[in-house]
């Protein structure tokens, strides 16, 4: 899923998405409660509506956003006592107002309300923090209504702790949701013990239902994660990093920034087939990048998202032909 945080994947024209093959999008409930106001939306007709996306959206639950503000927040169980990163004013987050909020939006996926644990924590803290989340988890299922045809997903925490983490699933399970995601990866743990937890975690989860690992990742962690059974991923990485000038190929990344690209006339990756690579060189997207152009995000976005895009397509392609393993020794060896 490629990120919209406020409502629009920077740099990204809605067609553009689809053209890159954006089956479905994330955007952020926090950014969006705060400003425009998640009433607003409501009232011109809802998310799709308002930023002209007819595909599903995903939103998040606010949690990792609120749990990022540090100092400006405070736990109890009732909800999160939290101040704007705007403009100071104070809020209270509960999984009732989450679940509001993202009916407001109009939200095809709604994600319970959790806690994102920080990393590391001790697993005193880390057992409360996750039964917390399982008392959350349960008021968000209460509060979600399922008219609209709308689906809810829980949020198995339990950090880095394989009873935990077991602990955690099974109260999601016995609550029953529509989905379940993987929260509390990529903070800080590494790689090697990201997969670790989905290793012993994600065998918990059923497999005929949508299992989500939460912001991740680079194209390796992908792999790795479908490799695992994991069927959805969200992340700001291909999006941001295309506004830095940082590009994923075929090959590894490429720093469109420096001098060996100031003469280069091929396509970013040879073996991409998108618009970007079909028409500009690495040059051109150099000298757009060091001129500060906004058609360097532009097109940077567009290759990335169809990089990550294509890449899945490619997996899906693999795991049908049931030649997922040799795609991978394929996706590794062209990377060295
Ligand atoms: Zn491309």
């Amino acid at each position: 899923m490629p990120v919209g945080t406020l409502g629009t994947v920077k740099g990204m024209l809605p067609e553009t998405l689809e053209q890159v093959g954006a089956q479905i999008i994330l955007a952020n409930t926090y950014h969006l409660y705060l400003r425009p106001g998640h009433d607003l939306v409501r009232e011109i007709g809802g998310l799709h509506r308002f930023m002209n996306w007819d595909r599903p959206i995903l939103t998040d639950s606010g949690g990792f956003q609120v749990f990022s503000l540090g100092d400006l927040r405070k736990i109890t169980e009732e909800g999160v006592h939290f101040q704007s990163h705007l403009d100071g004013s104070r809020h209270f987050l509960t999984p009732e107002l989450s679940i509001d909020i993202q009916q407001a939006l109009g939200a095809d996926i709604l994600m319970a309300f959790d806690e994102c644990i920080p990393y590391p924590s001790s697993k005193a803290y880390v057992a409360d923090s996750s039964d917390m989340s399982a008392r959350w988890a349960q008021r968000s299922k209460q509060a979600h209504d399922r008219e609209d045809g709308s689906a809810l997903f829980g949020i198995v925490q339990g950090g880095m702790f394989p009873d935990l983490r077991e602990k955690s699933a099974a109260d999601l399970l016995e609550i029953g949701f529509d989905g379940y995601a993987l929260g509390g990866l990529s903070v800080g743990e590494g790689a090697e013990v990201m997969y670790e937890v989905m290793d012993y975690t994600l065998p918990l989860l059923p497999d005929d239902q949508p299992r989500y690992v939460m912001g991740v990742g680079t194209p390796e962690n992908l792999v790795e994660g479908v490799g695992r059974g994991v069927d959805m991923f969200d992340c700001v990485m291909p999006t941001r990093n295309a506004r830095n000038g940082l590009l994923f190929t075929t090959f590894g990344k490429i720093g469109i920034k420096q001098a060996r690209y100031l003469r280069d006339d091929g396509p970013i990756d040879p073996e991409c087939s998108c618009y970007v690579c079909s028409n500009y060189c690495r040059a051109y997207l150099r000298h757009l990048y060091r001129s500060n152009e906004v058609l360097a995000s532009v097109l940077n976005t567009h290759h990335n998202l169809h990089y990550y895009l294509n890449l899945m397509q490619e997996m899906r392609t693999a795991i049908e032909a049931g030649r997922f393993s040799d795609f991978r020794g394929e996706f590794y060896r062209k990377r060295q």
